[in-house]
């Protein structure tokens, strides 16, 4: 494998959708500002290649060509082509798609799952309750009021699912709510934090090994700094859950506190991303 730290990571941008900053930020402005979403790549000795989160993919304009799900499109207009998709951004760094053994994804919206069948030999991680019983057979409309669109997932999802209960439970060292994490790898590399409130399920990955003080992926938890800086909630909708999405700011926001060294990195923020060098 060419190209990415042995034990370290990084990010690849898997496209964008273009949206109002105020749509996203109490106070923003009413212009419209890019949102790239972000991959994380996390290269392990033991345990092959693992991503969390999948980004955009061309298949995305596919999928969402038709109402209901057009809406969602046009509510969020995506900007990615063959180029942009991850898949093929790893193979250009000599990754191929049967080397990404399992995917953690931070929750099921389209524009963290649309690169998911790209690889077909990854077990995939969610959390409780984000692949609600019946997603299979509900209306398109309240799939697309849940910015969940089916045709994005692997027919086989259900038989490639690596349950969180299946994974050992370990210290973070992250104290408060998130001391502890599921173990990804077994061996501390790599937590996966239940980080509820933007949707059911929501999960984040504590990466303690990366930077000076840690990586923690906090998926669509928080939408930009100002939630750990400022303790400021994301505007709704964004924020899903009120009280849930109040305690992980609040967790965030002491974690920054106690610890500023410690990369947070929410999936659409450009400053964070820059920080942690994902978009270059
Ligand atoms: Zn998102």
């Amino acid at each position: 494998m060419t190209g990415f730290p042995r034990d370290g990571f990084a990010l690849l941008i898997a496209g964008h959708c273009v949206q109002l900053e105020r749509f996203v930020r109490r106070g923003g402005a009413w212009r419209p500002i890019e949102f790239p979403s972000a991959v994380a790549v996390i290269p392990h000795p033991d345990g092959g290649v693992a991503l969390f989160d999948t980004g955009y993919a061309p298949r995305f304009h596919t999928a969402t060509a038709a109402l209901p799900y057009r809406l969602y499109a046009a509510l969020l207009p995506v900007t990615c082509d063959a180029s942009d998709a991850v898949v093929t951004q790893l193979r250009q760094r000599g990754v191929a798609p049967e080397q990404v053994r399992l995917i953690v994804l931070s929750h099921l919206h389209g524009d963290h799952v649309a690169g998911l069948r790209d690889f077909p030999e990854a077990r995939v991680v969610v959390g409780d309750g984000a692949l609600a019983s019946g997603w299979r057979t509900r209306s398109a409309w309240v799939n697309t009021r849940h910015g969940f669109v089916p045709a994005l997932l692997p027919d086989d999802i259900e038989d490639r699912l690596l349950p969180l209960a299946g994974l050992a439970v370990g210290g973070t060292g992250l104290g408060g709510r998130l001391r502890n994490g599921y173990d990804l790898f077994g061996d501390g590399a790599a937590f996966v934090l239940p980080l509820p409130g933007h949707t059911d399920g929501h999960l984040g990955l504590w990466l303690p090994r990366v930077g000076a003080d840690g990586v923690l992926l906090v998926g669509d938890a928080v939408w930009n700094e100002r939630a750990f800086t400022h303790g400021e909630l994301p505007p709704p909708p964004l924020r899903g859950d009120r009280p849930r999405c109040e305690e992980v700011v609040g967790e965030l926001t002491r974690l920054h506190a106690d610890r500023p060294e410690l990369a947070i990195v929410p999936s659409h923020c450009v400053a964070s991303l820059d920080r942690v060098g994902g978009r270059g």
